[in-house]
This record gives structure tokens, C-alpha cells and sequence, in this order.
């Protein structure tokens, strides 16, 4: 049997720092086993998967040095990969579950659903679907779906007993049917849900082994139901510990930067960011700290797992870098990637434009420009000194912008622009002043190219981290205040 891994990720913003780390070791299983390692686009939520988000997944791995053997972009012989063009497949098999009484049409309204939940919530009860359309005649069934009444898929659920799945780091996991929901699997747009697809494809694919996270396995019950009602033979699943901020909770970008391009803009080298990940939960034999992609291949064994909630560090990660810089790289080494980085004609000639016109002599350039190569800005509370505006009217501009641009995926200069000034205007304040404290923020001085096409140069993942920076020097938002302001806030969008 060739070993055959993937990873699954969902096109739908940055690409994550999870999504390396999981690639990381779903790559060095099948390596180390021989076997082939593959990227499948999961992109059937359709209103927020985007075409940019999924370039963006393939270039960030691939600058850090993954590469798969099988995917959208290389092509292999299990394709499409992508499962936006695999619809015909799902609704084939779902027809199968259908017609085997594995699965129901569900003609339930949202408000039904809702009210249902409200009722099982205010009794205390686990919510779940109650199965109210699971014994329609075929005949309704047919009726309904012909006067064009919306339906979905669900599967059956046993109502009692226990579900045992097994999992290579934890052994046999328990997990009581009647905390499992009827799983819609196709919804009413004819699109499977990550279950029914996930499941196919990596039948289809021939996948061998399951990496992946930890926060997927209360959906392994269902996923195992749904092998069996297929009839075929299940993955052997492993799920990965979570990477924790340091204070244990959950990675997040609202405490730590999650996006592999922040890293990159950083400075910061992918083979240390690898060797780091690699270490997440991992360890060499020899424990040594620092080692390289094919030396990590080289000596994987998945069962040296461990699967106490690894640090994801961004101190120790930049200490290890700094040994990779200094012990590893030769003196033309280190010039030739310091301007690979940043000191590149393409990147100069995205900042040229805005300085042109600014500056008498050369010399008068880099002063000025210093803050598009920089990581977090020397900055105070004092250089957010403003005649008309307080500190706190300052950290609310900047919180509210940065809400407001952390789901945002059109990060261009002019949609910057438009959103910026729309802000301004609705909370009744005069665009310099609020443009003041996003300069001092992005640029560290308020006299400054234009904060729009700065923004846009830097990108989302810097531009976020400095605003955050500068929210934090203003003294943070209170849990207290968060909500509070949360709820202003939703009002002037
Ligand atoms: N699409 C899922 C994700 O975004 C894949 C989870 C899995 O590996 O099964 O992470």
C-alpha cells in the first residue's frame, strides 16, 4: 500500500500558520514512508472561498519549501482537486445514501431550525436536529421537491449507544451518539458540506492517512458513519495538538499574527519557520533543536507526537531564526537573501512613485522610506499627541479600522481609500483627523506618503499587525470595553 496523505485547506483569508504546520507533517509522513502527499482545495462555501486566497495558500507553502505531489496547480491523476469542480461527484454519492435510507430530504425552514434550538437550549438539551423530516413518504418527498420547496441532505444518526474511533496518537476515542448531529450534507445550493465532500474525496483519492488538526475530531463519529454507509475502508486518522499562544489559548490573530505572509514580511528565514514548526509537538531523536526539512524527514516517526498544546513562541522563534542567520548563512548568503526580502527592484518600484516627488537628494530616501522595510514601529503613546483628539479617540479610529479591515480581502489601494473615508464620514469625524493616528500607526509620523498606498504596499497581514501594535501602546480594549465598543462599532457598518 503506497502511503498517500493531503492536506484540505478552505481558501477563505490569510494562509495560516496552522495550515504550514499540518502540511509540515502530512508531508514528512509521506515522505518518510515513501509515499505521495497532496493539496486539496476545499472550497465549497462558496461565499467565502476566493481564487487570490487559494494563490495565496500555494505560494506561502511554497515559499516555505512545501511542495505536494498532487494538486490544482501541478495536476496529478485523482483530480480535479479542487471540490468546487467536483459537484457531480457529491451528488452522486449523496443519491447513493438516499436510495441505501442512509440519509433524508430535510425540508425544514431556518426559523423552524431556530426555534427548535432556542427550545432545546432553554431545556437544557445538547442542540441538534430532531429529526422532524426523516420519515416524509416518498411521495411528499417527491411533491415538495417538484412545487420547488428548498430541501437539504441530512445523514441518520444512531440515536444511542457510543462511538468508538480510533486515532494513531490517542487511541480509542469514546464520543456518545447523542452528541452527534444529523449532518446536513448537501445543502440547499446543491453544494456538499465539508463532511460529504472531505469524505468522498479522500476515498476517491485514496488517501491513506488523516492529519490534520485536533479541533476535527468531534467529526470524526460522523466521517467514520459515513465510510461505513459507503462501505468502504476508513483512513487511519491522526489528529494534531493545537498550536497555543503563550498563554495557552488557541493561536488567534487577535493575540498573535497567523498569517505565514506576516512571517515572510517580517524577515523572518522559512527554513527556520520550518525547523520551528517542525517543533511543535516534535523533537528529534537526538532532541536537537535545530535541524533541517530533510533531516526532520529523515528521522519522522509520527508516533514521537506529543500531545501536550505546543507554544507557538514568536520570541523563541525569532531567537532560532537569529541563530539560522548567523550560523548558517555565508556573508554573500545573507546580502543576497536580505535583498531577495526587500531590497528588490520590484518591491523599490512599488515605493519609487510615492517618494519621487517628496525628496530633493537621494539621501533624503531611506530616512523616509525606513518604515516599509521595518517589522513593528519605534513608536509611543506620545507621538499620538493630537490638538483636537485624545488618546482614546485615537485607539477607538484605530480599533474600528482594524475590525473593520480584518475581514477584508480586496486589500487595494483605492478600495482602502473608499473604506477609510466611509468610516470617517459615518462617525461624524473630518478625514485628517482620522487618517491622524492610522499615519503614526503604519508610518510612525503623521508627515508621511499617503497612509492608503502604504497600507496597500505593506500589505493586509503588516498593516493589521501595526495597527494592533499601536491599539496595544494606547493601552489595549478592555474585555469590558470590546463589548461595548463592539456594539458601536456594528452600527456604523
Ligand atoms: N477543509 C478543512 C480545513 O479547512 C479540512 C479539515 C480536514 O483536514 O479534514 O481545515
Amino acid at each position: 500500500m503506497t502511503v498517500r496523505t493531503r492536506i484540505a485547506p478552505s481558501p477563505t483569508g490569510d494562509p495560516h500558520v496552522g495550515t504550514a504546520y499540518i502540511a509540515l507533517f502530512n508531508m514528512c509522513f509521506a515522505r518518510s514512508q515513501g509515499g505521495q502527499f497532496i493539496l486539496r482545495i476545499e472550497d465549497t462555501d462558496q461565499a467565502r472561498s476566493t481564487g487570490e486566497s487559494e494563490q495565496a495558500i500555494f505560494d506561502s507553502l511554497n515559499w516555505l519549501g512545501i511542495t505536494w505531489d498532487e494538486g490544482p496547480d501541478v495536476g496529478g491523476d485523482y483530480g480535479p482537486y479542487r471540490q468546487s469542480e467536483r459537484s457531480e461527484i457529491y451528488q452522486k454519492h449523496a443519491d447513493q445514501l438516499l436510495e441505501k435510507g442512509h440519509a433524508f430530504h430535510c425540508f425544514c425552514t431556518q426559523e423552524r431550525l431556530q426555534e427548535l434550538r432556542t427550545q432545546q437550549m432553554a431545556d437544557k438539551q445538547t442542540p441538534g436536529y430532531d429529526g422532524h423530516c426523516m420519515h416524509l413518504s416518498e411521495q411528499e418527498v417527491t411533491q415538495r421537491m417538484a412545487s420547488g420547496e428548498a430541501s437539504v441532505i441530512r445523514m441518520k444518526v444512531p440515536e444511542q449507544g457510543t462511538c468508538t474511533v480510533w486515532d494513531q496518537l490517542r487511541g480509542d476515542i469514546e464520543i456518545d451518539w447523542q452528541q452527534v448531529d444529523m449532518q446536513i450534507l448537501m445543502k440547499a445550493d446543491g453544494m456538499p458540506t465539508y463532511h460529504l465532500a472531505n469524505v468522498v474525496d479522500d476515498h476517491l483519492m485514496d488517501i491513506t492517512h488523516v492529519i490534520r488538526g485536533e479541533e476535527w475530531i468531534n467529526s470524526a463519529p460522523k466521517h467514520q458513519l459515513l465510510y461505513e454507509y459507503f462501505g468502504w475502508e476508513m483512513p487511519k486518522l491522526c489528529h494534531m495538538p493545537l498550536l497555543r499562544n503563550p498563554d495557552k489559548s488557541k493561536l488567534s490573530k487577535r493575540k498573535n499574527p497567523t498569517s505565514i505572509n506576516y512571517y515572510r514580511r517580517m524577515g523572518f528565514l522559512p527554513e527556520a519557520m520550518l525547523n520551528y514548526l517542525g517543533r511543535m509537538g516534535w523533537s528529534m531523536p537526538d532532541e536537537r533543536e535545530k535541524f533541517r526539512l530533510d533531516e526532520m524527514v529523515e528521522n519522522f516517526d509520527i508516533k514521537r507526537v506529543s500531545l501536550g498544546g505546543p507554544i507557538f513562541d514568536l520570541e523563541k522563534l525569532s531567537w532560532l531564526n537569529g541563530s539560522w542567520i548567523r550560523e548558517d548563512l555565508s556573508m554573500p548568503q545573507f546580502a543576497e537573501r536580505l535583498q531577495q526580502w526587500a531590497l528588490n527592484s520590484e518591491y523599490l518600484m512599488q515605493i519609487a512613485p510615492l517618494l519621487k516627488e517628496r525628496v530633493e537628494l537621494f539621501s533624503d530616501v531611506v530616512p523616509m522610506a525606513t518604515f516599509f522595510c521595518a517589522g513593528m514601529l519605534d513608536i509611543t503613546e506620545q507621538d499620538f499627541q493630537h490638538k483636537s483628539l485624545s488618546d482614546e479617540d485615537c485607539k477607538r479610529i484605530l480599533q474600528y479600522t482594524l475590525w473593520r479591515l480584518e475581514p477584508e480581502q480586496n486589500w487595494s489601494r483605492d478600495n482602502l481609500e473608499s473604506i477609510i473615508k466611509g468610516m470617517a464620514e459615518t462617525m461624524g469625524l473630518k478625514i485628517r483627523d482620522y487618517l491622524f493616528p492610522l499615519f503614526v500607526a503604519i508610518a510612525g509620523t503623521s508627515v508621511s506618503t499617503s497612509v492608503f498606498d502604504s497600507m496597500a504596499i505593506l500589505g493586509a497581514d503588516m498593516s493589521r499587525a501595526r495597527l494592533r501594535h499601536a491599539v496595544n501602546l494606547l493601552g489595549g480594549v478592555s474585555k469590558k470595553q470590546t463589548k461595548k465598543w463592539e456594539k458601536d462599532f456594528r452600527e456604523y457598518l
